[in-house]
């Protein structure tokens, strides 16, 4: 069967084996952040809607359950933001109710739990993964660039508020993503404000996150591992406990379910011409987290160099004169 819906499974340090859930078609968000590596949002919303059809989805989920080996977690991510998925807690609810060996994890741009009907079915999930780029609204409007003004106050309490409940429930994790971006959120005040907000916060983890391949604003560098250590120690020390810095996979062999097949079918169409991540995900019908960790693999061996061509993140075979 050819999943539409799921994509992975996919070897992660921290959940062990996860099988991703992309209930959102691409590039739907109520954000643009400038580090997001599907490219430009076309689709700005907060609007909840059943996006996919949740029969297909759910016929998908026992397909591969029945096929496979359980994974550890089930994540929902992809394309977009997963939240506005609307069927999210009946789903996470059917996971639970029907593959009792697998944990349910949800990341989100946190935005969405504005609304309390959804935050209500994020307590059903056993690890919710919030990004909260700033604590001051100057930077978040340069990093995120949302749909709309926000109440960025608003926003962090309503994350707060989130947190404090969920984390009084039995066996939650809770992971706040901080993605750094140098000039903007690491600034020593922007520091002190995290440090200041994040002590309010019940969390489990705190993970710092750099940008690792072509992000939407495509001149945008990655914050050096210097300055994340530097961040990591400032929060260490400003008394934040549990503090990590994400690494993402990078060799072929750390990748147990490296698919050789899809490898080749990228290899092909990039021998033709260069291709876009779109286009890519289309011909390969995987998801951009999928697809990821074999570009990760084919930049880091300098098979292949990422482009901007025409405002779009773009991949081409990489030859010495590049
Ligand atoms: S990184 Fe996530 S929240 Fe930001 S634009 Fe991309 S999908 Fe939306």
């Amino acid at each position: 069967m050819q999943y539409k819906y799921l994509y992975g499974p996919i070897p992660s340090r921290r959940l062990g084996i996860s099988l991703g859930i992309d209930p959102i078609p691409f590039k739907t968000c109520p954000l643009n952040c400038i580090y997001c590596e599907c490219g430009a949002t076309t689709n700005f919303t907060m609007e909840r809607k059943e996006y996919i059809p949740t029969q297909d989805l759910l016929r998908e989920l026992d397909h591969f359950m029945v096929n496979n080996q359980a994974p550890d977690f089930i994540t929902f991510s992809g394309s977009g933001e997963p939240t506005l998925y609307k069927d999210l807690g009946m789903v996470i609810d059917y996971i639970h109710s029907n593959f009792l060996k697998t944990k349910v994890a949800v990341i989100t741009n946190s935005i969405m739990l504005v609304d309390k009907e959804l935050c209500q079915e994020l307590m059903k999930a056993d690890l919710v993964a919030p990004s909260q780029d700033a604590i001051s609204e100057e930077a978040y409007k340069k990093i995120d660039l949302p749909m709309k003004d926000i109440d960025i106050t608003k926003l962090t309490q309503c994350l707060r508020d989130f947190a404090i409940e969920y984390m009084q429930l039995d066996s939650k994790e809770l992971w706040i993503e901080i993605f750094i971006v140098e000039g903007i959120n690491d600034t020593d005040k922007e520091i002190n404000l995290f440090i200041e907000e994040l002590k309010t916060i019940p969390y489990s983890r705190v993970q710092l996150n750099r940008l690792d391949r072509i992000g939407t604003m495509v001149n945008l560098q990655p914050a050096s591992m210097e300055r994340l250590y530097y961040i990591q120690e400032c929060f260490q020390k400003g008394g934040l406990n549990n503090v990590e810095i994400i690494g993402k996979f990078k060799k072929r062999e750390e990748i147990k379910s490296y698919n050789q097949s899809l490898e080749d079918i990228i290899m092909t169409c990039l021998k033709r011409r260069s291709t876009s991540l779109e286009d890519l995900l289309t011909m390969t019908s995987s998801t951009v987290e999928d697809i990821g960790k074999y570009l990760d693999v084919l930049g880091t061996e300098n098979k292949i160099i990422q482009k901007n061509i025409d405002g779009e993140v773009s991949y081409k075979l990489f030859h010495k004169k590049d």
